[in-house]
C-alpha cells in the first residue's frame, strides 16, 4: 500500500490479551463479517449457517428487521424496505435526484444536505440504514467470539470520495463501533490472497457484484498497495444478467412486457435462480408461471445463456481496457487478476476475463467472502494481535491537508482519505497591490479555520513581481509520497520563482488525536460554517478597503473633489468599523454600500484611461 506509517496505540498485545476485531464488507447487495481465529481468517455465519446478510432494512411501526426476512418484504412493502443504501450514502440531496428515479422510496423534503427517506418508523438517512446492517454484523461477531469488539475494519469502494467515506464511518459510530480503518475493497481482496506478501508488481481486481462493476488496477511497491486507476460501471451487475435471462424466458413462454408487477418480480427471481444454477450445471429446467395460460416448461442451456450474456461481459472487458489505459499499464504487465463478487462465479465470465488478461484469474477464495476476509486480516493487525506487525500500513491520508488563506480560512488541497502517493496543485493569488511575498501556511485537519487545525509548516515565497491584487498567479503543489512525506511547493507562474518545504504529516498524531479532530469537525460543523461566513465577509470587506485605499492614493487627488472624497472616506470608515464587529450581515451591507458610493469613481478611473480596475473585479479572471 502506498502508505502512511502509523504506530499502533499501545503495545502489541500478549497472546492471552488477544483483542477481538472484525472485518466488515458492507456491500450494496450483501454484507459479511469475518474475523481471524487461530491464525485463520473466516467469515461468520448466522444461526442458520448463512454467511451473507442481504443489505436490506425493513422498517415497521415498532422496530426494524435486517437481512433475508427484510428482503422478503421488498415487494409487499417497498416504501418501508430500504435496499442498496450504499448507493445513497454520503450523497447530497442534489445527487440523489439523478440517482433516485429508479428508487421506490419517499424522500423527505429537507433543508439538510443529507437525504432522508420517510418510513413507518420515522425518517431515516442512508447512514442510519447502514448502521442497522453494521449492528447486526457486529452482534454476530460478538456472539460468536464471546466478547466486545475492540474495533473493526470496514471496506469501501476505491472510488468512494471523502463524503462517502465519512458517512460510512458515521454509520459505524452510530452502530457503536470503533473503526480502526476504512480499507479499499480491492486492497482487501488483494490482502486476502496474500498478494501484499509477494513480489512487487501490478494486480487487477475484477469485482462484479449484484448491481455494480468495479475494476481496480493496483501496484504493490515494497509491501504497499497504490491504486493506479479505478473504473467500471455503477449500473452494471448481476441484476442485468438476471434481466436478459428473464427477457429470454418471456419470449419463450409468451409473457407480455406489461404483465402484472408480481408476475415480473417472480420471473426475475426465477431468472436469477437459473443463472446461478448454470454456473455449476450445463443446463437447467424451467417451470414458469404464465398469466392466463398456467405454466411454461422449458430448458436453458449454457450455450444459449452465453450468447445472452456476452454483450454484458463485453462491456466489463471494455472497462478493463480503459482502466489499464488510465493506469498507463500494458496487459502483459498485470501479474494477477483477482475475482471478487458473486457474479464472477459465471464460467463464461471467467473465460473471457482470462482471455483478456492472458492468464486464468484467481478464484480459489470464495468471491463473496474475499473482501471481508482481507478486512479481517487487516483488523487483526490493527488490533495489535501481530507482534511482528506493530507498524501498520495505510493507503490513505488520515486527515485533510491544506493551506491557510486570507482571514484564517483553510483551503483543503488534499482531502482526507485520499489514496497516496498523490499530488494536487491549486492556484492562489495575492491580496494586496504590489505584494511581493506570501506566507504559505500548511495545515492538517478537517476544521474550517486554520487556528483549529494542526499547523505543519510555514514558509515564504519571495520575489513575486509587483502586480495589482489578484493578478499574480501562484501555484501551490502538495505531494504526499509513498512514505507519507508531504512536499509543498509554491511557484509564481509569470517568473517561475519557487519555494518549498518538506513535512511529515503523520508525525506525532495518534489515532486518538485523529479521532478527536474528526469528532471536533463533526461537532463544530455548524459553528465552523458561521465562522467561515464571517471570515469570508471580512476578507471580502478588507479587499474592498485595500483596493479603494490604493486607488485613492494613486489618483484620488486628480479625479475627486473634496466633497466626493469625504463621502467615499466616510463609507470606507463605516465599512472598517463593520469589519471589526462579528456581524456578517452588517459587513456585507457596508461593503455593498461602499461599492454603490464609489460607482462614479470607478467609472471615472476607467474613463481616465487608468486600466487598473479595482482588485475585486480582477480576481474573477483567475478563478
Ligand atoms: P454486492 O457486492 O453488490 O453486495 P455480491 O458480491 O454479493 O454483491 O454479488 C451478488 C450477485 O452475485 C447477485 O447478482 C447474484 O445473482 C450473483 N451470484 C451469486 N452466486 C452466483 C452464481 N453461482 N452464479 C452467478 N451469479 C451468482
Ligand atoms: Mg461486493
Amino acid at each position: 500500500m502506498a502508505l502512511l506509517q502509523i504506530a499502533e496505540p499501545g503495545q502489541a498485545a500478549a497472546p492471552h490479551q488477544h483483542k477481538l476485531a472484525a472485518g466488515i464488507d458492507l456491500g450494496t447487495t450483501n454484507s459479511l463479517v469475518a474475523t481471524v481465529r487461530s491464525a485463520q481468517a473466516e467469515t461468520l455465519p448466522d444461526e442458520q449457517g448463512r454467511h451473507l446478510l442481504p443489505s436490506v432494512v425493513h422498517y415497521f411501526a415498532d422496530g426494524v428487521d435486517v437481512g433475508y426476512t427484510a428482503r422478503e418484504q421488498a415487494t409487499r412493502d417497498p416504501l418501508n424496505t430500504i435496499a442498496s443504501a450504499k448507493r445513497l450514502i454520503g450523497r447530497a440531496v442534489s445527487d440523489i435526484k439523478s440517482l433516485g428515479k429508479g428508487l421506490p422510496y419517499e424522500f423527505v423534503k429537507t433543508d439538510s444536505r443529507v437525504p432522508r427517506i420517510h418510513t413507518m418508523a420515522g425518517d431515516v438517512s442512508p447512514i442510519e440504514v447502514s448502521a442497522e446492517i453494521l449492528k447486526v454484523l457486529a452482534r454476530r461477531a460478538e456472539d460468536t467470539l464471546g466478547g466486545e469488539l475492540s474495533g473493526v475494519v470496514i471496506t469501501v469502494p476505491a472510488y468512494f470520495d471523502d463524503a462517502q467515506r465519512q458517512a460510512t464511518k458515521d454509520a459505524a459510530r452510530l452502530a457503536g463501533l470503533h473503526v480502526f480503518r476504512l480499507l479499499n475493497e480491492p486492497t482487501a481482496a488483494a490482502v486476502a490472497y496474500g498478494l501484499d506478501r509477494g513480489a512487487d508488481g501490478i494486480h487487477a481486481i475484477f469485482d462484479l457484484g449484484g448491481g455494480t462493476f468495479d475494476i481496480s488496477i493496483l501496484r504493490l511497491n515494497k509491501g504497499v498497495f497504490e491504486v493506479l486507476s479505478t473504473g467500471g460501471d455503477s449500473a452494471l451487475g448481476g441484476d442485468d444478467f438476471d434481466q436478459v435471462v428473464a427477457e429470454w424466458i418471456m419470449e419463450q413462454a409468451g409473457i407480455a412486457d406489461d404483465a402484472d408487477h408480481k408476475v415480473l418480480r417472480q420471473l426475475m427471481l426465477d431468472a436469477r435462480k437459473a443463472k446461478e444454477a448454470l454456473s455449476d450445471a450445463k443446463s437447467v429446467d424451467l417451470d414458469i408461471a404464465v398469466p392466463g395460460s398456467g405454466r411454461w416448461q422449458g430448458q436453458l442451456n449454457r450455450e444459449i445463456f452465453n450468447t445472452l450474456v456476452d454483450p454484458l461481459i463485453r462491456n466489463t472487458i471494455s472497462a478493463c481496457r480503459r482502466a489499464l489505459r488510465d493506469a498507463g499499464v500494458d496487459v502483459e504487465e498485470v501479474q494477477d487478476v483477482v475475482m471478487v463478487g458473486g457474479s464472477t462465479r459465471m464460467p463464461r465470465l471467467r473465460e473471457k476475463v482470462g482471455e483478456f488478461f492472458r492468464q486464468p484469474p484467481l478464484v480459489d477464495i470464495d468471491p463473496d467472502r474475499v473482501v471481508a476476509l482481507g478486512a479481517a486480516i487487516q483488523a487483526d493487525v490493527l488490533a495489535g494481535n501481530k507482534p511482528d506487525n506493530e507498524i501498520l500500513l495505510l493507503d490513505v491520508t488520515p486527515l485533510s491537508l491544506g493551506l491557510e488563506t486570507m482571514g484564517g480560512l483553510v483551503e483543503k488541497v488534499i482531502p482526507r482519505n485520499t489514496t497516496i502517493p498523490v499530488a494536487r496543485a491549486q492556484e492562489f493569488t495575492t491580496f494586496k497591490d504590489g505584494q511581493t511575498a506570501m506566507v504559505v501556511h500548511v495545515v492538517q485537519g478537517e476544521r474550517e479555520m486554520a487556528e483549529h487545525c494542526r499547523s505543519l509548516a510555514r514558509f515564504e515565497l519571495r520575489g513575486i513581481p509587483p502586480m495589482v491584487a489578484g493578478a499574480a498567479r501562484i501555484r501551490v503543489t502538495f505531494a504526499v509520497d509513498a512514505d507519507g512525506l508531504l512536499d509543498v511547493e509554491a511557484e509564481e507562474l509569470s517568473q517561475g520563482v519557487k519555494a518549498s518545504v518538506t513535512v511529515k504529516p503523520s508525525y506525532g498524531l495518534s489515532d486518538e488525536e485523529i479521532t478527536n479532530m474528526l469528532r471536533a469537525s463533526f461537532e463544530h460543523a455548524e459553528e465552523d460554517l458561521e465562522e467561515r461566513r464571517l471570515a469570508e465577509a471580512r476578507v471580502e470587506g478588507m479587499r474592498v478597503v485595500e483596493a479603494l485605499q490604493a486607488a485613492l492614493a494613486s489618483d484620488g487627488e486628480k479625479l475627486l473633489n473634496p466633497q466626493e472624497r469625504r463621502q467615499i472616506e466616510t463609507a470606507l470608515q463605516e465599512l472598517t468599523e463593520a469589519i471589526a464587529t462579528s456581524d456578517v450581515d452588517a459587513i456585507d451591507a457596508q461593503a455593498k454600500h461602499v461599492e454603490q458610493v464609489c460607482e462614479f469613481y470607478v467609472e471615472r478611473r476607467m474613463n481616465s484611461g487608468i486600466q487598473q480596475a479595482m482588485a475585486g473585479h480582477n480576481i474573477n479572471e483567475f478563478e
